[in-house]
């Protein structure tokens, strides 16, 4: 039985998008690095004001602050998302795993291309109160602005701004390949077409997952 999974990509490559409905399909409770950081940095945490910056500019946060929170996160079974994102965090999550007696059993990577990510990420919305994300085109709310979920108004990500999406898409280019090569010798990576919208991608996790 599948019980430690983690979802990684590019930034816009659906990790958020498919976390929301992999976790409910193998009934795993959800870790998203990315919206635990957004909610200390919305309700103006210590830990929220030292992440900021970092978060406005596309930057990686130092990796002494990644792993408290990593470390109070990870716990039994989970799909996580946003972590790891370099190779010292992918080892670090290996220390804090062994030291739990468990491993993961699956490192899925949703493959995209830079216009894909480019298009997601400037026609993304999301929720201010509870974090959904949409798509202006392929995913949009019922209600123009407002979340389906909760009724809130809908945003863009500072993050999600053209010159900052080329700094994350950069940072991925540069860390990327060393990940991957880390999972695949350790003989969990899966590589799954993230190109398409949610259904036909999840269709093709469901497909190679079982
Ligand atoms: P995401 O929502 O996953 O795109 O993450 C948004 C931002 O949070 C990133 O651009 C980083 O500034 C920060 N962040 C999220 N995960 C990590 C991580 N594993 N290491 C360092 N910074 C991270």
């Amino acid at each position: 039985m599948i019980k430690r999974i983690i979802l990684f990509g590019a930034p816009g490559s659906g990790k958020g998008t498919q976390i929301e409905v992999l976790a409910n399909y193998f009934n795993l409770p959800k870790i998203s690095l990315g919206d635990i950081l957004r909610k200390e940095v919305k309700g103006g945490s210590t830990l929220g004001n030292e992440v900021k910056n970092y978060m406005d500019k596309g930057a990686l946060v130092p990796d002494e602050t990644i792993t408290k929170v990593i470390e109070q996160n990870v716990n039994g079974e989970f799909i996580l998302e946003g972590y790891p994102r370099n190779l010292s965090q992918a080892k670090n999550l290996e220390t804090i795993l062994k030291r739990l007696n468990i491993d993961i059993d699956a490192f899925i990577y949703l493959d995209t291309d830079e216009k894909t990510i480019v298009d997601r990420l400037s026609a993304r919305r999301v929720c201010k109160q509870c974090g959904t994300n949409y798509h202006l085109k392929n995913m949009p709310p019922k209600k123009e602005n407002t979340c389906d979920k909760c009724g809130s108004e809908l945003i863009q990500r500072n993050d999600d701004k053209p010159d900052v999406i080329k700094n994350r898409w950069e940072i991925f280019l540069q860390e990327s390949s060393q990940i991957l090569d880390f999972y695949d010798k350790k003989g969990k990576l899966i590589k799954v077409d993230g190109r398409g919208n949610r259904d036909d991608v999840l269709a093709r996790i469901q497909k190679i997952v079982k």
